[in-house]
């Protein structure tokens, strides 16, 4: 979460700086299209406009070379058709010459004789000029031209053709069209060669330009026929014809020799301002020349076509370089762009993970034509990553996993990407086999794809999960042995029934409890007791099968599972193995340590069919061993079940009540027999059941004694005593001696004197102010170790005394050695006096004995009035019963030591003193 924060921070903080770096790093990617599109866009325009050029020289060469031959060929047309008048004339002359003054032209015409439309007129002049025949109206001349062309003839006596410029005549009534005229006229002589007349032909000045026709030189061509002093006998422009000299149309004087072409400038040369290509030839025999001009704009026309066509060429592959460039522009941008925010992604994530002691990769996924992921590419890492693999982050860049398939990890490792590139995420942990190419033990690997690639944190998780292993071992083993322990049991055994019941087979649950190892524990200290319990496990793991679990229950319970078991008799033959294995004793060091096994069995499905139930009838079955006698096994059974059931479980609460010091001692006081004086007291134990109320001693001390517990219930019980000694003595009060009960198992441990001593130390009480009761089986027991030490006890200053005397079969002279300082009889003795004479004759024997012995002897079971006074009689010292006083607490305890005379004794009764009190 912190991460992601942390990310998306600097993830916007970097994308927001960036724009400013990024157009400044980018600056020659963002110019680079453009400049490239320029570039073109010059080629394409230079390389255009340089054909342009030399299509333009071509056109304007081809436009020269065109009037160069078009004025050719107008000059050619010009000669032919002057050389046509020439030859006309100089027909008509001879003709008139010998007619003889008889031709008539009026009546050539009507034969169709110069009835063209260029002949406006045909005439003969006599030497005063008058008109002597004519095919047309001589009012068609200007005077002025006909008076001129007859001077001329008349002066010069030149037979050649003359030719000039004229105009319609103004009287237009003969109905001559206007326009202008071109005069062929040759002068007339007679025999003697005297001017005799003038003969003309008068051609219509279009009729030059005829050839204009021909070739279509457009509405602004011009062809001219310009004379020997420039002047212009015929004009045509486009279709019309121009009035000669009339509007000083051209202007001549660039017509430089013979022949020529060239452009003109058209301000200069036309008068219509028009630019034009112009070509001029000189006729060979007359003073003419053929002038033919084209218009630059219609010369040019196919060129600016063409220039048309290849300029919006030219615009239309620009524009479209334009488009090109901004699109390729926009499209690289936005790819440095895409490259740069994920370069700044990665940056951040990298800064962000660097911090992190989390491996962080990029990897990219790599696909062939169809788009199938055939690789996987490692774009990008962080340190710790590459440190994860031992190597540098750059031997890492670029690797293909591919490459490193035979890998086991790397063979999971593809598959597992390819999952996350369908699915998007993932999120395992993994326990990395041997010979992975991590240093690592656990790791969890986080995939998260974006785009076609795979966003990959590794965690090491090797310490979290050895320490979660090692909780789960903890919780599951037990720490002395490294068995499995209950708690296991109770995960394990659930499973394995199910398995059991699934599979139809049975399963052995063999509970087994070490006997005699809480006198080992107690009387060779705990340490020497686990180093027994660490080779007992050893043991029953020695004589199991490897499927078979052993598992320790705590202190020296033990529970085998025998998982499948084929019967009955396997089960069997097991718990045999496990006694027979601990028939041989322990040999630990110097010490040697006898130690004996309880095995109970149950047997599913057969004793249970959960976990709670077999493992209680397994122990209940155990317990029936215990408690009927030692080093063998036994098989539940359900009539055990009741009468056992109750026992354990008082045993099992017995443990609890000790823990939760549930018990409580009550005093029932003695009585010196003689004075009815409190002369002592015997401490009784009570347990205060939290449920059951006030539990009999006879009820749970059998157990306590089976259980072992007796010697940690022993010790309660001297130390409440003591204590309470201690606080009487605060009284200021005349204290009496307390005996306790000391079962024969308490000798077992070997330290009741210490455990004495130390109370009494501890205290400070007096040894004298406490007495021992041991029952004769207690004495007898246990070999010599209870004679050392009641030794001890009594070395302490604390009287022994021999309880319940008289059930045993201890004789009196047994007794001696054990140097007893009082016998207690017991009450079935008691009850006797009165009833029966044996009674008498045995309480007899035993006072008589006991005081020859130097013992002294205590009554108990004293209940009436009758039994005290044989007692009394009897001279037994002391009594003790229900008579005088039951067992009660301490408080009321008090008030009977500060009475002192508990019995009201008929000797007391009598005596003086007693009526004082
Ligand atoms: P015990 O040592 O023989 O104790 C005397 C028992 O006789 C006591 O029973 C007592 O209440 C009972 N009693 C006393 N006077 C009379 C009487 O006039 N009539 C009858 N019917 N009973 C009388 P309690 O307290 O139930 O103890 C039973 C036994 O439990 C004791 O027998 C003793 O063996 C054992 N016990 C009691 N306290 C302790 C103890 O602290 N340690 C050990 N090891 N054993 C104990
Ligand atoms: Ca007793
Ligand atoms: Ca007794």
């Amino acid at each position: 979460m912190f991460l992601r924060q942390y990310f998306n921070r600097h993830h916007t903080a970097m994308v927001q700086m960036g724009k400013a770096d990024f157009l400044k790093a980018n600056l020659r990617l963002i110019l680079a299209w453009p400049l490239l599109g320029l570039a073109l866009c010059a080629v394409l325009w230079a390389a255009t406009m340089l054909q342009l050029e030399a299509e333009k020289k071509v056109a304007q060469q081809q436009a020269l070379d065109n009037v160069a031959s078009l004025s050719k060929a107008y000059s050619q047309y010009l000669l032919r058709t002057v050389e046509q008048m020439d030859q006309l004339t100089l027909q008509l002359k001879y003709e008139w010459e010998h007619a003889d003054g008889k031709l008539r032209l009026e009546q050539l015409k009507t034969r169709g004789m110069y009835a063209m439309p260029q002949f406006a007129i045909v005439a003969i002049f006599d030497r005063k000029g008058h008109a002597v025949t004519t095919t047309a109206p001589v009012q068609r001349l200007r005077t002025s031209e006909r008076s001129d062309f007859l001077l001329r003839h008349w002066r010069s006596n030149s037979s050649a053709l003359r030719i000039a410029l004229g105009k319609m005549g103004e009287d237009k009534a003969g109905g001559g069209e206007a326009g202008s005229l071109v005069h062929f006229t040759r002068r007339l002589e007679d025999a003697d060669g005297n001017f005799d007349g003038v003969l003309l032909i008068s051609i219509h000045s279009a009729y030059f330009s005829e050839f204009y026709d021909s070739v279509n030189f457009g509405k602004l061509g011009m062809s001219a026929m310009v004379g020997e002093e420039g002047e212009l006998l015929s004009v045509r422009l486009g279709a019309t014809v121009l009035p000669p000299q009339g509007a000083a149309f051209l202007d001549t004087s660039f017509l430089d020799g013979d022949s020529g072409a060239m452009q003109s400038q058209g301000r200069t040369a036309f008068a219509d301002a028009q630019s034009r290509y112009v070509g001029w030839q000189a006729l060979k025999a007359y003073p003419f020349t053929a002038v033919v001009a084209l218009a630059d704009t219609q010369v040019l026309q196919p060129y600016q076509e063409t220039r048309t066509i290849y300029l919006g060429i030219a615009s239309a592959v620009s524009l479209l370089l334009l488009a090109f460039t901004c699109i390729a522009t926009g499209l690289s941008l936005r790819l440095a762009w895409r490259h740069h925010q994920s370069e700044g992604v990665r940056n951040a994530y990298r800064m962000a993970t660097e911090g992190t002691s989390d491996g962080f990769y990029i990897i990219a996924a790599l696909r062939d034509a169809d788009g199938v992921i055939i690789d996987f590419e490692l774009v990008d890492c962080n340190e710790p990553g590459a440190d994860f693999f031992g190597v540098r982050r750059e031997q890492l860049l670029g690797m293909r996993l591919q490459s490193r398939a035979h890998e086991p990890y790397f063979r999971d490792l593809i598959h597992n990407y390819r999952a996350a590139m369908v699915s998007g995420f993932s999120e395992e942990e993994i326990e990395l086999a041997e010979g992975n190419p991590f240093k690592l033990r656990w790791i969890r690997r986080r995939l998260v794809r974006s785009g076609d690639r795979l966003a990959v944190t590794l965690q090491d998780i090797s310490a979290a999960k050895l320490h979660e292993q090692d909780l789960r071992r903890l919780a599951n083993e037990d720490g002395l042995t490294g068995l499995p322990n209950r708690y296991w049991l109770q995960q394990f055994l659930p499973g394995a029934l199910a398995r059991a019941a699934r599979d139809g087979h049975m399963l052995a649950l063999l509970f087994i409890d070490f006997d005699g190892f809480k006198d080992i524990n107690d009387t060779q200290g705990h340490a020497e007791g686990d180093k027994v319990l660490r080779a007992a496990s050893l043991r029953l793991n020695a004589v199991l099968r490897p499927g078979d679990h052993v598992v320790r229950l705590g202190g020296d319970e033990f529970v085998v599972l025998l998982d499948p078991v084929e019967d009955d008799s396997r089960a069997e033959q097991v718990a045999q193995r496990i006694a027979t294995a601990f028939d041989e004793p322990f040999y630990l060091g110097p010490e040697r340590h006898k130690m004996g096994a309880s095995i109970g069995i149950s047997m599913y499905p057969r004793d249970g069919a959960e976990t709670d139930v077999l493992m209680k009838n397994a122990d209940i079955a155990m317990y029936a061993v215990k408690t009927a006698g030692k080093g063998h096994h036994r098989f539940f059974q359900p009539a055990l079940f009741e009468t056992i059931r109750h026992r354990r479980e008082l045993e099992q609460s017995l443990v609890t009540a000790l823990e939760q010091d549930e018990f409580l001692v009550v005093y029932q006081p003695r009585v010196d027999t003689m004075s009815g004086q409190l002369c002592s007291m015997e401490a009784l134990v009570r347990w205060q059941h939290p449920q059951h109320g006030m539990v009999p001693p006879l009820e749970f001390i059998p157990v306590a004694e089976s259980s072992g517990l007796i010697s940690q219930l022993g010790e309660v019980v001297i130390e409440k005593v003591c204590q309470q000694l201690a606080r009487w003595k605060t009284y200021g009060l005349e204290l009496v001696p307390v005996s306790i009960n000391v079962s024969a198992r308490q000798f077992g441990r070997g330290d009741v004197h210490q455990v004495l001593a130390s109370a009494l130390a501890r205290h400070g009480i007096d040894a004298r102010l406490i007495e021992v009761e041991i029952t004769e089986s207690a004495m007898m027991d246990e070999q010599n170790r209870a004679v050392e030490q009641l030794a001890a006890i009594r070395a302490l200053g604390v009287r022994l005394l021999v309880d319940d005397f008289g059930t045993g079969y201890s004789s009196l002279s047994q007794l001696q050695k054990f140097a007893m300082d009082g016998l207690k009889i017991d009450r079935a003795f008691t009850m006797e006096l009165g009833r029966s004479e044996q009674g008498e004759v045995f309480v007899r024997a035993i006072v008589s004995m006991a005081h020859a012995l130097g013992m002294s002897v205590v009554a108990e079971g004293v209940e009436t009035r009758e039994q005290l006074d044989m007692l009394h009689a009897l001279q037994c010292n002391e009594v003790q019963g229900y008579f005088i006083s039951r067992p009660v607490p301490a408080e009321q305890m008090l008030e009977l030591m500060l009475k002192r005379f508990l019995i009201d004794h008929p000797a007391r009764a009598r005596a003086p003193y007693a009526l004082v009190l």
